[in-house]
């Protein structure tokens, strides 16, 4: 190979798309994988194991099948701090999704606010890192202050030193826009988080599926992601925490499991992680999230981001080509992912969807649980094409001609009402 060849000859896309159950339809082009991703065998495996040779509670029990699923359990938490590079697998929580591990840091680190502290979010997050907060809020007098929105669709940091400087206690952004695909500079954010005793809470959900993570380098406090957009299950996730936070925070649930002692009059609790996982855990969830998370492990993901970038590249001039079509985020590929959102003059975002889906193609289309973000675009909705590993150049292409003939049609219709469409980029 010349020593200039791209990395991305290099990264088989069908070779991923094989070891998927879920893809082997050829005439399937999935594009909804910030909604959710599809499980590789190796997931399958994995929690069928679990559920034929130890399926048994993890709390306690002394016969085989429990240490089984004790053990199975303990290693599945090993495997996402791995995935993380966590210090210690006591700071991985299990939750049943992002959205839960939002809540549970909104309510136990949010017992520490008072009334008047400030915790900053965005215009652009989606509705599970805002929707807690505004609870917290009214719960506890805190007061919500949001970074506005960049014209091309990112976190506007620019004034992030001078709010973060204003009383701010907590820091809570998205990683990865679930609409525009943009990338937060976590980096800067953690500067001024720092410089003002802040902490930060980072919602990973659309940006664990991209990468391998590092806790440790990325110096925030809390990280927020779900199994089921990791090519894991649906029902688990994870708050990965510092262990000196979480050793502070009350418990969010109650009830067994996460207990050291109960009188009739009160309770003590375990320490972290268990603390925070009241009641029977998803266990062949959690194992099915340690198989997906190890799975992730396996690929070259340098090879990966430079296809996404070349097939997000693709997709983005193809829309250009397009009139009546507005991508709602960068046009570019810097700092950003494969996530896109693109609004059709004329259509609903669901009336596109219907008709991408005649061409077997799998998008979503509606307010993305964003809505404040479309409000700030001024735009009613988008369809939303999202790229995982084992997408390929004919789903895009795919999708660019279907979108070419519903745009085609749109504009004959127009002409024969007897009014032009005006091209857009
Ligand atoms: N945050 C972001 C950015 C998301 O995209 C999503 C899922 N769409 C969530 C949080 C919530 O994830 P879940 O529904 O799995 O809890």
């Amino acid at each position: 190979m010349p020593p200039d060849t791209p990395a991305t000859t290099r990264f088989d896309a069908l070779a991923v798309k094989r070891q998927f159950p879920g893809l082997a339809d050829e005439r399937l082009h999935y594009l909804d994988n910030a909604a959710t991703a599809q499980m590789p065998e190796a997931v399958f495996d994995a929690m069928r194991r679990f559920e034929t040779d130890a399926r048994a509670n993890v709390h306690g029990g002394s016969h085989r099948c429990a240490r089984r699923a004790m053990d199975a359990y303990a290693e599945a938490r090993s495997r996402v701090a791995r995935f993380l590079n966590a210090a210690s697998s006591n700071e991985v929580v299990f939750t049943y999704g992002a959205t839960a591990a939002i809540n549970l840091a909104a309510y136990s680190f949010g017992q520490s606010l008072q009334p008047g502290d400030i915790v900053l979010l965005s215009v652009l997050e989606h509705h599970s890192n805002l929707v807690p907060w505004q609870k917290l809020a009214e719960r506890r007098g805190v007061v919500l202050r949001f970074l506005p929105m960049t014209e091309d669709g990112r976190i506007d940091l620019d004034r992030v030193e001078e709010e973060a400087a204003m009383g701010c206690r907590l820091i809570a952004l998205t990683h990865c826009s679930n609409v525009t695909g943009a990338v937060t500079d976590v980096a800067r954010v953690v500067r001024a988080a720092r410089a003002n005793g802040a902490r930060v809470l980072i919602d990973g959900a659309q940006l664990a599926p991209h990468t391998p993570l590092d806790m440790r380098a990325l110096g925030v406090d809390f990280y927020a992601f779900s199994g089921h957009k990791t090519f894991g299950p649906t029902g688990i996730g994870v708050l990965w925490g510092r262990r000196e936070l979480l050793d502070s925070m009350p418990p969010f649930l109650t009830g067994g499991q996460m207990i050291q002692k109960v009188t009739l009059e009160g309770a003590t609790f375990r320490d972290p992680p268990f603390r925070f996982e009241a009641g029977t855990p998803p266990i062949a969830q959690a194992i099915g999230l340690g198989a997906a998370l190890d799975w992730m492990l396996t690929l070259d993901w340098k090879a990966i981001r430079e296809y996404e970038l070349r097939l997000t590249r693709r997709l983005l001039a193809g829309l250009a080509q397009l009139s009546g079509v507005r991508v709602i985020g960068p046009t570019d590929t810097a700092s950003r992912r494969g996530v896109v959102s693109f609004h059709v003059e004329g259509c609903t975002p669901d009336e596109v969807c219907r008709a991408l889906d005649m061409r077997g193609l799998a998008l979503r289309g509606g307010y993305h649980c964003a809505q404040p973000l479309f409000a700030a675009a001024g735009v009613d909705g988008a369809a939303r094409a999202s790229l995982a590993p084992y997408n390929t150049e004919a789903d895009i292409d795919v999708l660019l001609d279907a979108l070419g003939r519903l745009v085609g049609r749109n504009d004959a219709a127009r002409m024969a009402a007897g009014h032009a469409f005006p091209a857009q980029g």
